[in-house]
């Protein structure tokens, strides 16, 4: 098992993806805020099947956590990270400073703007900023030819696909299935804050989810009944919903009058201070036009 190289400082990384790209290398980026479990190693690995030079960043980015978030208690486990990375073939890891990524006078943000507000956005103002700048920053630094992201956080995927096609990013953003628990919570590295009975609870999100897939395969499609079936669900486990909506995949905007096209249905929850999401995407099969 060969170990990645290690690198904290922006030049370094753009000498070794130039180094790679002299070789021929076609470069790949898997951005993450390492803890990382097997929902990680998943990109990690389509990273490495699909590309020759793979460069992961740990970076828990402070722009997109909130000032009452868990920025500061966010787990860190650096050291365990790199052995994952070398596991799945890493080839470099970029694990910046916060100083270096967002020096001193740091001014410039990127919004993409209505999408940022809807579903997450709503109740952590900011995040999609922070998410949106630090992609950029990635982007610009590595500059990849794929980019590895996790349908686990749909939204983000939603913002860093509208970010890519509105600034015209010479990146293809891939997108990873979501992997879970044998009992359906989806993999998060903040699983691990989770009291034991609240990880007893934590099901209910993909219980929800499947329940109103289910609702649309039988002929559902009034988007106000699906979405309370899945409040429902939830307020059964005594978790807090912040959300639970089914909006077109796409746009994340809500449907009207008919649920139709690729439907997401996506649910926050907390429990206690623990904030977990998830989502499934539904395809609703087109209606024959009447007569
Ligand atoms: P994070 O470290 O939470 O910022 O996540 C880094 C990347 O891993 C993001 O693109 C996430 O969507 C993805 N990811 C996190 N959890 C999962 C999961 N359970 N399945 C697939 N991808 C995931």
């Amino acid at each position: 098992m060969t170990q990645p190289i290690v690198l904290k400082e922006i030049e370094a990384v753009r000498q070794a993806v130039k180094q790679a790209r002299q070789r021929g290398a076609r470069v790949s980026l898997v951005p993450t805020m390492g803890a990382l479990h097997a929902g990680h190693a998943s990109l990690l690995r389509a990273a490495r099947a699909e590309t020759d030079f793979v460069v992961a960043s740990i970076f828990v980015n402070p722009t997109q956590f909130g000032p009452n978030e868990d920025f500061e208690r966010y787990p860190r486990p650096l050291q365990k990270d790199l052995q994952a990375c070398a596991a799945d073939g890493v080839d470099a890891v970029f694990a910046p400073e916060p100083a270096t990524m967002y020096p001193e006078g740091f001014r410039t943000f990127v919004e993409v703007t209505e999408l940022q507000d809807l579903l997450c956005g709503a109740s952590r103002p900011g995040h999609f900023r922070g998410v949106a700048t630090v992609v950029l920053k990635l982007f610009q630094i590595v500059q990849p030819d794929v980019a590895y992201f996790g349908q686990k956080d749909a939204q983000q995927v939603c913002v860093i696909q509208k970010m890519t096609r509105d600034l015209d990013l010479p990146v293809a953003v891939r997108v990873c299935p979501i992997i879970r628990e044998a009992d359906g919570l989806a993999l998060s590295s903040r699983n691990q804050y989770l009291t034991p009975e609240q990880r007893q609870r934590a099901p209910v999100l993909y219980q929800a989810l499947q329940q109103a897939r289910e609702l649309i395969d039988r002929g559902e499609r009034n988007p106000a009944l699906v979405q309370k079936a899945l409040e429902d669900c939830l307020a059964s486990s005594g978790g807090m919903a912040d959300y639970a909506a089914a909006v077109d995949a796409e746009t994340l905007r809500p449907l009207q009058p008919r649920l139709r096209r690729n439907v997401l249905l996506a649910v926050a929850v907390r429990f206690g201070a623990t904030r977990l999401i998830d989502n499934i995407v539904v395809r609703v099969p087109a209606e024959k036009a009447p007569r």
